[in-house]
């Protein structure tokens, strides 16, 4: 019997639509390559388990279960990422009523971006800059380590930054602050608001 696997979806834009921003190769590479392996990865562990349980007694339950989490984190994560970006805009301006959502749990537009960019340059080594709301639609930022580490069981994210070397080393080199500031105007407002009501 075949469970359930995971399929990468296409981009829901060009991969040049996001230069200056992000270059067409740092897309390209990004979907097609890194994005793929975490759902080869996710699939891979899911057949593991598979084999596990109509008796094969080689399976190492323990290292499946961390890649697991591992690969399938990373396209949960990547899904969210694509969908709350959209083409490259000059303004970029944020929805009156995401502005007063923000206001109100940041106080401001600024104190919320500053946090964000902060929270996305402290990242040790590997992993990702997160806005969440709780159960009660209030938002909070923190950090995910790699795919799946230091992240808030139960908690939604809304808006997820990806910062990864892969996602910025090609245009930015060690620079991640500045790919992190320029970011803001590839972000999708509209969907970050979907995902907050
Ligand atoms: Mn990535």
């Amino acid at each position: 019997m075949q469970g359930i696997r995971y399929t990468l979806s296409p981009l829901p834009y060009d991969y040049s639509d996001l230069e200056p921003v992000i270059s067409s190769e740092i897309m390209q590479l990004h979907h097609d390559k890194h994005h793929l392996a975490y759902v080869n990865g996710a699939n891979a562990a899911l057949e593991l388990l598979e084999k596990g349980r109509s008796g094969d007694t080689s399976v190492n339950l323990k290292a499946v279960m961390r890649d697991l989490s591992f690969h399938l984190n990373g396209h949960i994560l990547h899904e969210i990422f694509w969908k709350n970006m959209r083409k490259y805009s000059e303004n970029n301006p944020i929805p009156t009523e995401l502005e007063d959502i923000i206001v109100k749990n940041f106080g401001s537009v600024e104190a919320f971006k500053k946090e964000f960019v902060e929270a996305g340059k402290a990242v040790e080594g590997s992993g990702w800059v997160v806005m969440y709301k709780d159960g009660d639609n209030n938002l909070l930022i923190s950090q995910v380590q790699n795919h799946n580490l230091l992240s808030i069981t139960g908690f939604t994210p809304v808006l997820v930054n990806d910062v990864w070397e892969h996602a910025y080393y090609l245009d930015y080199k060690n620079d991640r602050g500045t790919y992190l500031e320029k970011w803001w105007n590839v972000v999708n407002w509209d969907e970050v608001l979907r995902n907050i009501r």
